[in-house]
C-alpha cells in the first residue's frame, strides 16, 4: 500500500458536510462504511494523474467538494491510500455517506465501458489486488458481498438515498462485472 494522501483539511470537510446535508438530510464528514463502490477511472495509465486531479479539489457539475476515492488501484496492482476509511468522499451519487470508493485505473480507448470491466477482469495482479483490498475492507467494517457494489449498480443498493433527485449517470463496473467481483470475494477464503 503507497501512502497518497491528498489534501483534505478542514476547508473540504466542510464542503463535504455541507453536502451531505444537501444529499443526504444530515451535516457530517464522517464515514462508517456500509458499503463499496468500485470504479474505473477513465484516465492515463500513470496513476498519479488521477491523484493529482482528486487532490486538486475541482468543482464537479459546478459544485464542492471535487471527486475523490479512498483507494485506487493501478495496472500492476499496487494500491494506493488517497482518503481515510472515516471521511466521506464524493465518488457516488447516494451513496457517499456510507460507502467507501475504490477506484480501478482504466479507460475505456474508445470502447464501451463494458468493455472496459472486462479489461479489468482479465488483468491478474490488478485484480488480485482489488480482491485482496475489498475482503480486507469487508472483515475491518463487517461488509457484507451483496453490498460491494459498482458505478453502474450504486441506484440498485438499499442505502441509496438523494434528497435532490439525483441518480448515477456512470456505467463504470457494471452488473456483469459486479456479479463476477462477487463470485472471486466468495471464492476467497
Ligand atoms: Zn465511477
Amino acid at each position: 500500500m503507497v501512502a497518497a494522501r491528498i489534501p483534505y483539511g478542514p476547508e473540504r470537510r466542510e464542503q463535504m458536510a455541507d453536502y451531505s446535508l444537501r444529499r443526504y438530510g444530515e451535516r457530517s464528514a464522517d464515514l462508517m462504511p456500509h458499503a463499496i463502490v468500485v470504479h474505473f477511472t477513465e484516465s492515463p495509465d500513470d496513476p498519479w494523474v488521477t491523484i493529482n486531479f482528486f487532490a486538486g479539489n475541482q468543482p464537479n457539475a459546478g459544485t464542492l467538494p471535487g471527486v475523490c476515492t479512498h483507494f485506487l488501484i493501478d495496472k500492476v496492482g499496487t494500491i494506493y491510500d488517497l482518503v481515510a476509511t472515516d471521511t466521506r468522499c464524493r465518488h457516488a451519487v447516494g451513496l457517499n455517506h456510507v460507502a467507501l470508493g475504490i477506484e480501478v485505473v482504466q479507460s475505456t480507448e474508445g470502447h464501451s465501458s463494458h468493455w472496459a470491466d472486462d479489461q479489468i477482469l482479465a488483468r491478474q495482479p490488478q485484480m488480485d489486488a482489488l480482491i485482496a483490498l475489498i475482503g480486507q475492507l469487508q472483515q475491518q467494517f463487517s461488509i457484507p458481498t451483496d453490498r460491494v457494489q459498482g458505478h453502474g449498480t450504486a441506484d440498485t443498493d438499499p442505502e441509496f438515498k438523494d434528497l435532490t433527485g439525483m441518480r448515477n449517470d456512470h456505467t463504470d463496473i457494471g452488473p456483469d462485472a459486479v456479479a463476477e467481483i462477487r463470485r472471486r470475494l466468495e471464492a476467497t477464503p
